[in-house]
């Protein structure tokens, strides 16, 4: 590890759960990772894998009827110190300060950052002025409408937006879906944030719009030395944007590690699931069907292993009995799976 490469985000055993019509609902079970300085982290997984729930505990944008545990940690690291996310008010001013300022935020959808009403450049200039101390601290210079109005188009230029002087003052909707994805990249890094957290961004988009952001959202991370936390469900997309991946199943890391590494000898058969999804150019095989069966629902959380009762591997009296442990495989990579460690077959 480098200097450059700091743990910046720092997360212990994150539990959440929803408290439901039908009962408590397990999303996150015992989460740990850390997201480094100049680094990505790509959380994998399918839908109800609770990687999404995992990341929006960080910035505490969870539905009302979510819990998050009492032994969980959130440790962001920033200049001044370290503060436990975790135990802070979810509406409280400090992690209004925290959401936007230190953290900056990209979904799926760009409408879910921008309100329709207003125009690109007013929403951008709000961000820039409502964090104005965070971004000072970060890039010096103070902020008052006119700066932040240049610096709203600066940021606009920097992610390839041509016009950006007129852009600037269109609203969302007379964007196309790349421009406003753009945007919205410019947007959340307008306020030059430690961490960014990436949910699906790039889902919707085609393929040719997509392999741009990626490198632009690369480009951007290196520029700025931020971490970025990068969730998706697609193992392609971790394969070009994240050194390091943690594959989560019904809301457990079941494997993580270097990204290379683990694309290269997958350990966990979710893992290997995952990666025979992937369409291969070289032996050109098509799109096979990862794992049989879905996800159960965390109301029917499967009693053992959450993986057993799709695993081509599992061992009867064993994986529906027993919750494997993490076993380190190295000094970098991990699995959760009674195939490895004591008492492996
Ligand atoms: Fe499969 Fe058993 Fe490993 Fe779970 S613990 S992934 S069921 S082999």
């Amino acid at each position: 590890m480098t200097a450059s490469e700091r743990p910046l985000l720092e997360i212990r055993e994150l539990g959440v759960s929803f408290d439901t019509d039908e009962g408590m609902v397990r999303a996150v079970d015992g989460v740990s990772f850390v997201a480094r300085q100049g680094r990505t982290l790509g959380i994998v997984g399918e839908s109800g894998s609770g990687k999404s729930v995992a990341t929006k505990a960080v910035i505490r944008l969870l539905p009302a009827n979510a819990r998050i545990d009492p032994g969980s940690a959130i440790l962001l690291r920033r200049d001044d110190g370290e503060v436990d996310i975790a135990g802070l008010p979810a509406k409280g001013r400090e992690v209004r300060r925290l959401r936007g300022g230190d953290i900056g935020m990209i979904f799926q959808e760009p409408m879910a950052s921008f309100s329709p009403v207003y125009t690109i450049g007013n929403q951008m200039m709000e961000a820039i002025l409502e964090h104005r101390d965070h971004l000072a601290r970060r890039i010096g210079g103070s902020f008052d409408r006119k700066t932040a109005r240049e610096h709203a188009i600066r940021m606009l230029e920097r992610v390839g937006m041509s016009n950006a002087r007129l852009r600037i003052d269109q609203y969302p909707h007379e964007l196309s879906g790349g421009m406003r994805q753009r945007a919205m990249i410019a947007l959340a890094l307008s306020t030059h944030p430690s961490l960014l957290i990436a949910d699906e961004p790039t889902t919707a988009l085609d393929v040719t719009i997509q392999a741009q952001i990626l490198d632009l959202m690369l480009e951007l991370q290196q520029e700025l030395g931020m971490a970025m936390l990068f969730i998706t469900h697609d193992m392609g997309v971790i394969a070009q944007i994240a050194e390091d991946v943690a594959v989560m199943y019904l809301g457990r890391i079941v494997e993580r590690g270097p990204t290379r590494e683990v694309i290269r000898e997958p350990a966990h058969p979710y893992t290997r699931g995952l990666l025979a999804a992937l369409p291969r150019l070289d032996t050109g095989r098509r799109r096979l069907t990862p794992v049989p069966g879905d996800i159960p629902s965390p109301l029917q959380r499967p009693a053992g292993c959450p993986f057993h009762t799709r695993c081509p591997q599992r061992m009867p009296g064993l994986c529906d009995r027993l919750v494997p442990g993490d076993t380190p495989l190295d000094a970098t990579r991990s699995v959760a799976c009674h195939l490895y460690g004591e008492g492996a077959p």
